[in-house]
């Protein structure tokens, strides 16, 4: 394996993550090709020129994010399909004009995955494709009042599916899906968990953390993510305010990150509200988004990581919580099963409750050893998951893709 084309069409590596289109596939495509540059790969990430950003930046010595003209630099959701066929003919130009062969390709999302499919056409080489999030799944498990993901999407979802030779699920479950839900055949499916960078999210003296954020004793609470309807952050705030009533302790409730999707500035309007409605101006605190690399403090300051989601793709903030030694506690979604020890680590709950969500909270203020158990537990768990070791599986997908060219004697 020499040289990698990675495809992300609409989320740029460029953007820091924790508001609009960047979030967990941005750590994920960055991260992984970052991993895998260690190991000798080049990649080159195509994204969809948004401004003027220069054509190609070097991300690292191995790793490029190049820039490609397709549409005007401001496009919603639903005009971005429009320009996929431009985008893979800027790609195509700009690669063959320079003589730049790919030894496979990977894409992201839908729309990448179509962009994929017509250079995989050209080019002849392995096309393997992550899906991150699928609109069946996002569709089934709807909040009320969001907006349903649209037919184009189910069908773009399906004719990449039919397209590539590999398609790597984050979870044993979204291999379900993908199976169950969409009928991909089952020797083109392969689980690959995505990993944490251990070197940044590693466990820190509380104190100082608590300092460098202006806290002191507070009980914290935590959230960090993009802020759409999905993330379920109303019953956060909700399971917050039962907190405040059973508590000693003043409770400050972090949210990181901000506003996503068509419907995100909704819905921080609708928070906001709300916490007016409950009178927990003073414990709520929106924060904006932050930079992936000081989110460390965050976590280390905070006393659990609330994540109520309706789904997930994997639920990246989870596991960098764990990584840090910071008890979870969350809907059991996405990759959270795997990464937090119901428990032992934190704890999962199958009800949107917030007496619930709030009575865990509470169990793991009050007991000394008890948290202590829980923040070694979260460590081990997180250990589990790596980068590198998400590289490793990846490198060796490719190349037997590379020498087998069949698909199915590579997923077993
Ligand atoms: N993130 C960040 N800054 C923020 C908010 C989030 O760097 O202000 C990062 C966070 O550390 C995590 C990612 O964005 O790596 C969110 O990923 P997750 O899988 O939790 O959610 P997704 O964005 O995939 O829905």
């Amino acid at each position: 394996m020499g040289r990698l084309g990675v495809v992300s069409y609409h989320s740029s590596p460029l953007v820091e993550p924790g508001s609009g289109d960047s979030g967990g596939m941005t750590i994920y495509v960055r991260e992984l090709a970052e991993a895998m540059a260690r190991h000798g790969v080049r990649t080159d990430i195509f994204t969809r020129a948004t401004g003027d950003q220069s054509r190609i930046t070097e991300l690292s010595p191995l790793v490029r994010a190049i820039t490609i003209d397709a549409g005007p630099a401001s496009l919603s959701k639903s005009e971005l399909p429009a320009y996929i066929g431009e985008f893979s003919a800027g790609i195509a130009d700009l690669t063959e004009g320079e003589g730049i062969h790919y030894d496979a390709i990977h894409s992201h999302y839908w729309q990448s995955g179509l962009a994929a499919k017509a250079l995989v056409e050209r080019w002849n080489v392995p096309f393997v494709h992550s899906h991150h999030t699928l609109a069946r799944v996002k569709n089934s498990h709807l909040a009320s009042g969001d907006v349903p993901e649209p037919q184009e999407r189910i069908d773009g979802e399906k004719e990449v599916i039919r397209s590539a030779d590999v398609l790597v699920a984050s979870t044993d479950d979204e291999w379900d899906h993908l199976a169950c839900l969409y009928g991909a055949s089952h020797d083109r499916l392969k689980t690959i968990h995505p990993g944490v960078d251990h070197s940044l999210f590693a466990p820190a003296e509380r104190a100082a953390a608590r300092a460098q954020l202006g806290l002191r004793d507070e009980v914290v609470v935590l959230y960090v993510g993009r802020i759409q309807r999905l993330k379920g952050i109303e019953l956060a705030v909700r399971a917050v305010e039962q907190l405040v009533g059973a508590v000693e302790r003043d409770v400050v409730f972090m949210i990181v990150g901000g506003a996503s999707g068509s419907g995100g500035d909704g819905e921080v309007r609708r928070l906001n509200e709300l916490v007016t409605e409950l009178d927990l101006e003073s414990n709520v605190r929106f924060m904006g988004p932050q930079r992936h690399g000081r989110l460390p403090a965050f976590y280390n300051a905070s006393d659990a990581l609330v994540v109520c989601s309706h789904s997930e793709s994997f639920g990246l903030a989870a596991l960098e919580a764990q990584a840090c030694g910071t008890p979870v506690v969350g809907t059991p979604v996405g990759g959270l099963s795997y990464v937090v020890r119901d428990g032992e680590s934190g704890f999962l709950v199958d009800t949107r409750d917030p007496a619930v969500f709030a009575s865990r909270l509470k169990t793991l203020l009050g007991d000394e050893q008890l948290i202590q158990d829980f923040r070694v537990s979260a460590v081990r768990s997180a250990q589990a998951f790596s980068w590198e070791r998400s590289a490793a599986e990846f490198i060796e997908l490719f190349n037997c893709l590379m020498t087998e060219r069949a698909p199915h004697l590579c997923t077993c």
